[in-house]
């Protein structure tokens, strides 16, 4: 009877095995016949209940049987995967052209600030670095600016929550709490700069600064500025004078010269705004510069001795010169860019012109 059954099993599980077309199909005629619940297995499992006689008689016709669906199965399923290569579409072209990796490259604010580090370099100028997240003191208190000033009104600047604990001031020489804000100039890492150094120096300060005001085309919150520091024992407003021409002719590659104006600012004593000749017109005149054939470019000065005094320095010991301009500003006289919300707009349509 089992003898019969087992035969039975074995033709029956050849038989379904030919009809089998798909891998689905293949994995369920492997359960049926050969897994654990199988109809195969149980009678193998059963075999320990059988008397001897039995055991060797059935024991040996039930594991052949297995064995035989066993190279049924795998012949079949070794066929299936051959088939199911597509070999043409395997095949590998050596000679075929590699694909090209897109390269990327640095904003143009950053190229310009290197072209303009690599100027003042030349001249001696050392590269300094500061926070954007500064205190009110080295933002506005060291570099003379009133209390009342409107610059430090919350129209016009970032200021940050300040955390009510003694361990989170960055400047933990002041015992009172400090206000925290995004620095609106680069200013500050030149108090930052004289605490560390005594002169003479000369240094250059790239820098990102902020400005709480609403954007249009030629304003904008964050941009970038260049500050330039030069302090010793007789610096005078003709070494600024010298630094700037020198510093504008390489950087548009010809003759720029210089006009200085009178002017106010709390960090520079005597203080005045420079403009450069026209770029365009080389001063002869255009809608550019308005025909003037001058472009303002920037504020400038004398050190203020109370801020070497907020550095260190004895009042009257030294003198020198300070300058801010503003990068953004050049990259776009330089590239001819109207909006300066482009800049900083992450626009890759705009970055890849440069
Ligand atoms: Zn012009």
């Amino acid at each position: 009877m089992l003898q019969e059954r087992i035969v039975h099993i074995k033709e029956e599980g050849e038989k379904a095995l030919q009809t089998v077309k798909t891998a689905i199909e293949l994995a369920a005629w492997e359960v049926k016949y050969l897994g654990r619940k199988s109809e195969l297995n149980n009678l193998l499992k059963g075999l320990k209940d059988l008397t001897p006689e039995e055991k060797q008689i059935i024991g040996p016709q039930a594991n052949d049987t297995k064995q035989s669906l066993l190279r049924a199965f795998d012949a079949v399923k070794e066929a299936f995967l051959e088939n199911s290569v597509d070999w043409e579409k395997e095949r590998i072209d050596v000679t075929a052209p590699g694909v090209s990796v897109a390269r990327g490259h640095l904003h143009p604010i950053t190229q310009i600030e290197h072209e303009i580090e690599d100027i003042f370099s030349e001249m001696g100028f050392e590269i300094a670095d500061g926070p954007e997240v500064e205190t009110e003191h080295y933002n506005f208190d060291a570099l003379n600016v009133p209390a009342d000033h409107p610059a430090r009104d919350m129209q016009d600047t970032f200021w940050l929550k300040t955390i009510n604990n003694q361990q989170s001031t960055i400047d933990r020489k002041n015992t009172k709490q400090e206000r925290l804000l995004l620095r609106t100039q680069t200013s500050p890492v030149q108090v930052r700069y004289m605490e560390k150094h005594t002169p003479p120096l000369r240094i250059v300060v790239p820098g990102r600064v902020f400005r709480n005001e609403s954007t249009d085309a030629s304003h904008e919150h964050t941009f970038h500025q260049f500050e330039c520091l030069m302090v010793g024992d007789d610096v005078t407003v003709a070494n600024f004078k010298w630094v700037a021409e020198t510093f504008f002719s390489r950087f548009f590659g010809k003759k720029i010269d210089i006009r200085l104006r009178p002017s106010f600012f709390p960090f520079t004593e005597p203080s005045f705004e420079f403009d450069i000749s026209c770029t365009l017109c080389n001063g002869e005149g255009c809608p550019v510069c308005k025909q003037s054939g001058w472009l303002e470019l920037g504020g400038a000065g004398m050190v203020n001795q109370k801020v070497f005094e907020a550095a260190g320095y004895r009042q009257g010991k030294y003198q020198g010169f300070a300058w801010g301009f503003g990068t953004t500003r050049l990259a776009m006289m330089k590239y001819k860019i109207t909006d300066i919300r482009l800049i900083m707009s992450g626009d890759l349509r705009f970055i890849r012109q440069f």
